[in-house]
């Protein structure tokens, strides 16, 4: 392992004089991280990833806020550039604590690298530009992001990259989109938000095989690396919005894209171009946040499950979209492919939009907020929310219902949910 992923080792050659007291007992051995790669899941979301010791003795990460990197000589700027040692250089291109967040990124997902941006969209528009040029073809499926859309629909499209949506579950149609000369990327979710679609992802990367040069990209972020790991199912790249499942606390903006050397590689190489680099403190609670991904998620996944089970048995309640009920159409597909279901339920409140909207108002223990995958339930009715400016006839065209509810289980006691949930369905 090189300098470079075991970030905390340089500072440690600074002279006793400048850093003031060493601190006591052995100095750090070396590189090599404690715990590989091959440890199971519950380690490495603690120790995966992180140098077997960091500057002065700390066990936490530390938060290295710096905006630049200093060279002990003309020799160590000439060794850097000529790639004989690994180091920082300048901190538009790299820092130790996001280094770390990104090592602890591959070793949950099993990819060989990953990249950290400020947001997920920054990941999404940085890798989208640096993958495709005029005249190249993305796939994508019609349920997406709708950021990601927007994105393909605006911003690509004026560079010449054009794209086709296709429906999930429509193989014929994928495979024919795919099929277009000029096609490099096909990106889906797994699942998709707000109806929770699972992608069959081994049967797209075949599909994507056949055409050769076609990339998968598969955004994971509704389940996390602890319920799905995808470059195990044939795709590429994995891609997070780290500001929910990963970070878990609502508390910070992140974003990432996982997936082989070559192609992270040419990610980071943009990310210094565009100067999309994410803050140490972003990382610090990214780190923080994953050394709890594999208890909260077990919670999420069971309390997911309750919830979903107590609303499709409620006689206010029209349907429940869960990948992990008998009744959702992808249930079979996602017990192949996922170990959990998540957090995420949708449903359809039996009453129009303003009955809908009085059973979220009178919630009590879920916020009323955009975004998912945190400590605390958030609730949102998407035609008001996230779909806010468009009319029904054209959320109705999107799949978006009036009466349809996004809610995002956290981690409170699951009977005070419930018993919360079945009150404001009272008021429907
Ligand atoms: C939230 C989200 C994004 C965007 O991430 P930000 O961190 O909000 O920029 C992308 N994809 C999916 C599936 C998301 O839920």
């Amino acid at each position: 392992m090189t300098a470079a992923s075991a970030p905390f080792g340089t500072e440690l050659r600074v002279s006793p004089e400048l850093s003031g007291p060493l601190p006591s007992g052995p100095l750090p051995s070396g590189p090599v991280p404690a715990v590989s790669n091959s440890h199971r899941l519950d380690t490495l979301v603690v120790r995966g990833g992180e140098p077997e010791r960091h500057g002065y003795a700390a066990v936490a990460t530390p938060i290295v806020c710096t905006a630049t990197y200093r060279f002990d000589g003309s020799e160590e700027i000439a060794d850097h550039f000529e790639g004989r040692i690994e180091r920082e250089e300048y901190g538009r291109y790299g820092n130790p604590t996001v280094r770390v967040a990104e090592q602890k990124l591959s070793a949950l997902e099993g990819a060989e690298d990953s990249v950290l941006f400020p947001s997920g969209m920054s990941a999404v528009a940085t890798l989208l530009l640096a993958m495709l040029k005029p005249g190249d073809h993305v796939v994508m499926t019609s349920d997406g992001y709708r950021r990601t859309r927007q994105f393909l629909r605006t911003t690509l499209q004026k560079f010449g990259v054009l794209h086709t949506f296709v429906e999930p579950g429509d193989h014929a149609a994928l495979a024919l989109a795919l099929a277009r000369p000029g096609t490099r990327l096909m990106l889906t979710e797994a699942p998709t938000n707000p109806l929770l679609r699972m992608a069959d992802l081994p049967l797209i990367a075949e599909l994507c095989r056949r055409q050769r040069g076609v990339k998968l990209l598969v955004d994971s972020t509704l389940i996390s690396p602890y319920n799905l790991r995808p470059l195990e199912h044939g795709a590429d790249l994995v891609l997070h919005s780290c500001t929910k499942y990963l970070g878990g606390h609502n508390d910070l903006l992140a974003g990432s894209v996982s997936g082989s050397r070559e192609l992270i590689g040419a990610l980071r190489e943009q990310r210094g171009v565009f100067g999309s680099m994410p803050d140490a403190h972003s990382a610090y609670l990214l780190i923080r946040g994953i050394k709890t991904l594999a208890v909260r998620m077990r919670q999420h996944n069971s309390s997911g499950l309750s919830v979903a089970r107590f609303l499709e048995q409620h006689p206010r309640i029209e349907r429940v979209y869960y990948p992990g009920l008998a009744s959702h159409v992808d249930h079979a597909v996602a017990q192949r492919l996922a170990s959990g279901f998540g957090g995420m339920v949708s449903f359809l409140v039996r009453g129009d939009l303003a009955a809908t909207s009085r059973f979220v108002d009178h919630c009590c223990i879920p916020i009323t907020a955009p975004s998912m995958g945190g400590v605390e339930t958030l609730i949102e009715q998407p035609a008001l929310m996230s779909f806010y400016e468009l009319t029904p006839e054209q959320r109705r065209a999107v799949g978006i219902a009036e009466n349809l509810v996004r809610l995002s289980v956290g981690l409170e006691d699951l009977d005070d949910l419930r018993a919360d949930l079945e009150q404001a369905l009272t008021f429907v």
